[in-house]
C-alpha cells in the first residue's frame, strides 16, 4: 500500500487513476498550485479549488483511490495582489472542507515580496486552524528559499512537525530534518530528482520524517513516481520498514493531524460503482459498461479496445 502525498490529479488521465490503483497506491493528496498559466480571475481561481475538493475527489473514488487536498495560494500566481487578495478572502472556508489536510503548497517561487506576505498571512491562516502545511521550495535558488521559509514558519511561530518542507535534494534535506522538519522529496523523471538519487537518501538518512512523493502534473512526469521508488528502494536494500514509512506512513502521519485522513478510509472503502454521480454527472461516456467491485483487474489486463 502506497500514498502519493502531491500529486495534481486535476491534470492527469484515467490511465493514470487505473495504474496508479494497479501499482498499489491507495490515496493520493493533490495540492492547490497553479495550472501552467497564470489565472485572471478570482473566480477561476475559487472554481478550481471547488473542483479539487470535490469532482477530483469524486473521480479519483471512481477508480478506487481515496483523494485529499490541500488548498492555498501558490506563490507564482502571488504576485499578482488583485487576485492573492482575492483568494485569501476564500481560503478560510474552503480551508475547512471535507478531505481538506493543510494549507498549501505555498511558499517562494521568485522569492518577491507579495509572495513573501501571502506566505506569511496562509502560515497565519494554518497556525489559527491548526491544520498543517505544505511548503513548496524554489526550483532556482532552491538552498536559500528553503533556510528562508524554515525561518519564516519559526518566526510565525508553527511547530515544525506540523511543515512538510517539499521538494527536497540532496543540499537541503540535513537542514529541514534537522530543524524537525518532514522533509519531502518529489521524484522528478531525469531531472532534479530522480529515485536512484533517492534510494541513496533512504540510505544515507533512514526513513524518520522523510517523505517520497511523485508531485506528478501537467508537465513531465511519472505519477508512479511513489510505488516505483519503492520498488527500486527494496532492490537496493532499503529496509521494509524504511520503505513503508516515506511511501506511506508518515504522509498519514502528518496529513492525519488535519483529522481529515484516516487509515480506514481505504482499508474500508466503498465499492467501486461507476454507476455513481456526482451533482449529475458520472465519468462514463455514451453507452460505455460501468465498473462495479472487482471488475477493475480484470478490465485493465483486457487487450480489447472497445
Ligand atoms: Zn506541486
Amino acid at each position: 500500500m502506497y500514498i502519493d502525498p502531491h500529486a495534481h490529479m486535476i491534470s492527469r488521465t484515467t490511465d493514470d487513476y487505473e495504474a496508479m490503483a494497479a501499482a498499489g497506491i491507495v490515496a493520493v493528496i493533490e495540492p492547490a498550485f497553479w495550472i501552467g498559466q497564470p489565472r485572471t480571475y478570482v473566480g477561476t481561481y475559487v472554481d478550481y479549488l471547488s473542483s479539487i475538493v470535490g469532482w477530483e475527489r469524486f473521480r479519483a473514488g471512481q477508480f478506487g483511490i481515496r483523494h485529499y487536498c490541500t488548498v492555498g495560494l501558490n506563490s507564482k500566481e502571488a504576485n499578482n495582489e488583485e487576485l492573492a487578495e482575492g483568494v485569501m478572502e476564500w481560503l478560510p472556508r474552503f480551508a475547512l472542507k471535507e478531505g481538506v489536510v493543510a494549507i498549501g503548497e505555498i511558499g517562494y517561487d521568485e522569492q518577491t515580496a507579495l509572495e513573501d506576505r501571502y506566505f506569511r498571512a496562509q502560515l497565519e491562516l494554518a497556525k489559527e486552524l491548526e491544520l498543517p502545511v505544505m511548503v513548496h521550495t524554489p526550483h532556482r535558488d532552491k538552498k536559500r528559499g528553503t533556510t528562508r521559509s524554515m525561518d519564516v514558519i519559526e518566526e510565525i511561530g508553527l511547530d515544525p512537525s506540523m511543515v512538510v518542507i517539499d521538494h527536497n535534494n540532496e543540499e537541503t534535506v540535513a537542514e529541514t530534518l534537522q530543524r524537525g522538519f518532514w522533509a519531502g522529496f518529489s521524484i522528478y523523471p531525469s531531472t532534479k530528482m530522480g529515485n536512484r538519487r533517492m534510494v541513496e537518501l533512504l540510505k544515507q538518512y533512514g526513513g524518520e520524517r522523510i517523505i517520497v512523493d511523485s508531485a506528478c502534473d501537467w508537465g513531465i512526469s511519472d505519477s508512479l513516481g511513489v510505488p516505483k521508488t519503492a520498488r527500486l528502494a527494496l532492490e537496493s536494500g532499503v529496509p521494509e520498514q524504511t520503505v513503508r514509512r516515506v511511501c506511506y506512513a508518515n504522509a498519514l502521519e502528518v496529513y492525519g493531524k488535519s483529522g481529515q485522513m484516516r487509515e480506514e478510509d481505504w482499508l474500508a472503502p466503498p465499492e467501486i460503482d461507476q454507476r455513481t454521480l456526482y451533482a449529475g454527472n458520472s465519468i462514463l461516456r455514451g453507452g460505455r459498461e460501468p465498473i462495479i467491485g472487482t471488475e477493475a483487474q480484470k478490465r485493465r489486463d483486457d487487450l480489447i479496445i472497445e
